[in-house]
């Protein structure tokens, strides 16, 4: 079945968005993605609080309390039989005369989520893959997950174009993220990533792999690095939900380490694995 969840009710999917949704007239929404694995939903409360502070960011009201919403999350995941893929859920603003500045009347939000199976991914991650390097050219906050996404989608085309995995964004010298996903590098055994603010989005899946990273008594360090430091890392990865961790074997041509994932990394993959495994055996 291929069901979506349209303002609180289970239909068909079909298209039919207003013309001036804002939403659809200036990204004036939010969204999440959220990781199905053997049909649960990973880490669901966290990107909802994720959420939530999007909806603050951007003064839209939520029409749904946290628990409704994961309800229907949940029944949407069933009713569509999914096992291995992804959620998506977005709200904009709703429908209002197209003006820029927010609408004076009372505009209802629209919620929308559909969900997505996945194939498997078990093979980039093993191998790992290769990114570019592109100038950071977006807005200056990056932490509200909004459906603003043309840098973002401009800078993965070229990724592509290229049979890359991802482009890292370098805003100057410094390393934020990458088009849809965070990034961390390895050097001497300490593992470095760009520090949460509103040059990056805060990964739910860069928390987890913090938190694995802790637990295993890794040192990780939440500060800015350069492309410098980025090129004579020992070892790259990314993450981002279901990616989870991919290992980045080379930038730009330049071979990170010996040019195959490094043992830290696969390390940090294999314990993400185990707590998503947990979540299949449930
Ligand atoms: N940064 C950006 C710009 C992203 O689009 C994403 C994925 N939505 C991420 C990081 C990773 O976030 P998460 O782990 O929550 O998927």
């Amino acid at each position: 079945m291929n069901q979506i969840l349209l303002n609180g009710n289970m239909i068909k999917r079909r298209s039919c968005i207003d013309i001036e949704d804002r939403g659809y007239q200036f990204g004036d929404g939010i969204y999440e993605v959220v990781g199905i694995y053997g049909g649960k939903l990973f880490l669901m409360d966290e990107h909802l609080q994720r959420l939530k502070r999007s909806a603050r960011e951007l003064s839209i009201k939520l029409p749904f309390t946290m628990a409704d919403i994961k309800q229907d999350l949940i029944e949407l995941t069933k009713v569509n039989d999914v096992i291995e893929g992804l959620l998506y859920l977005q709200i904009t603003r709703g429908v209002a005369p197209r003006t820029h500045e927010l609408p004076v009347e009372k505009v209802e939000p629209m919620v929308v989520a559909y969900t997505k199976e996945l194939g498997d991914l078990t093979e980039l991650q093993d191998m790992g893959s290769t990114a570019i390097l592109q100038e950071d050219i977006r807005w200056l906050r990056c932490d509200v997950k909004t459906l603003n996404l043309l840098p973002n989608t401009m800078a993965k085309q070229r990724a592509v174009e290229q049979g890359a995995v991802e482009a890292i964004l370098n805003r100057g010298e410094v390393v934020t993220e990458a088009s849809s996903s965070n990034v961390f590098i390895i050097k001497d055994g300490i593992v470095y990533t760009h520090p949460a603010n509103n040059f990056i989005l805060n990964g739910i899946t860069r928390q987890k792999v913090i938190q694995i990273l802790q637990e295993l008594n890794i040192l990780v360090k939440e500060v800015p690095y350069t492309v410098t430091d980025l090129l004579s890392a020992d070892e790259v990865f990314i993450t981002a939900t279901k990616l989870d961790v991919v290992p980045i074997n080379s930038v730009d041509g330049h071979d990170i380490g010996t040019g195959k994932p490094g043992m830290m990394t696969i390390q940090i993959l294999e314990a993400m694995r185990q707590l998503t495994a947990r979540l299949q055996v449930q």
